[in-house]
């Protein structure tokens, strides 16, 4: 297959997806995945829900996805977003088509059993959590839609066997979606610059990451940006060749990526 690319869009605030559907509009060379943690939260605290979160024992944060807490994040993420990006890319001269995890078993995978999580300094199992892990991702549709000139457009949630919706990270998905279509590159847009030394100055930003050094620099990573240098470290070691964690914030962002500005891991 030619050239491809998969790009991730950040759904925290500050992420200004815009700039990168502008970007990706004049090309065909790419899957599209987002998140949407803020938009899940909104309408979590709407639907009187509030959102809460699990710390597990390593420090990695992740939504606490309860039965009626999946219910929002489909709406959120596969209704929502996934449609408003879609539009704006048709509308911006784009085949664009979005997908959720369970059309055509696009993100095949299972439940956990029970989650670990800390909580005031003891390790509890929680067992009502529908996070999930990916395991099978359908190449074979993505591919179908791309040879026919279609742009996907992939959300959570994923699904299982059985037709259980699971919670799995985005950032996840994009790497295991670039794995399985032996993507050239992974671009994970987000509200910062790239991987900091000092999350909260932007001037900090560490240009480059050689592959065999980023359990190193997992150190400087807190909270849900773990995740990100996860799925980069997941996407290496499944053959794709570069990963850049970038900031939407810029015009152009796709160019810049892949020119190198951001966090380049390799
Ligand atoms: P998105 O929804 O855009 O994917 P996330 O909230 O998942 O964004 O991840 C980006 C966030 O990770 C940043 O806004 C920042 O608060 C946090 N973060 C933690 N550690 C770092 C770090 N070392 N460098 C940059 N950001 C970091």
């Amino acid at each position: 297959m030619r050239t491809m690319m998969v790009v991730k869009i950040g759904g925290a605030d500050g992420n200004d997806a815009d700039n990168v559907l502008v970007d990706l509009a004049r090309r065909k060379d790419y899957v599209l995945v987002h998140g949407g943690s803020k938009e899940v939260d909104r309408l979590a605290e709407a639907l009187g829900r509030p959102p809460r979160f699990l710390t597990s024992p390593s420090g990695v944060v992740s939504r606490y996805t309860d039965e009626e807490t999946m219910e929002v994040f489909t709406m959120a993420l596969a209704g929502k977003m996934n449609t408003q990006l879609v539009a704006r890319l048709q509308a911006l001269g784009a085949r664009a088509i979005g997908l959720s995890g369970a059309d055509g078993g696009l993100l095949l995978g299972r439940r956990k059993a029970a989650v670990r999580a800390v909580d005031g300094g003891r390790v509890l199992l929680v067992k009502d959590d529908r996070s999930g892990t990916l395991e099978d991702v359908n190449d074979d549709l993505v591919r179908l839609l791309l040879s026919n000139g279609y742009v996907p457009v992939i959300s959570p949630p994923g699904v299982t066997p059985d037709g259980e919706l699971i919670n799995v990270d985005a950032d996840r998905v994009a790497s295991k979606v670039a794995v399985a279509l032996h993507a050239d590159a992974l671009l994970l847009f987000t509200n910062v610059p790239g991987l900091l030394r000092e999350p909260a100055d932007p001037a900090s930003l560490i240009p480059e990451i050689p592959r065999e050094q980023l359990p190193f620099f997992m150190n400087f990573a807190y909270g849900r940006m773990k995740k990100k240098l996860i799925a980069a470290k997941e996407a290496l070691e499944g053959g794709v060749p570069q990963v850049v964690i970038a900031s939407s914030q810029v015009p152009d962002p796709v160019e810049r990526a892949l020119s190198g500005l951001g966090t380049v891991i390799r």
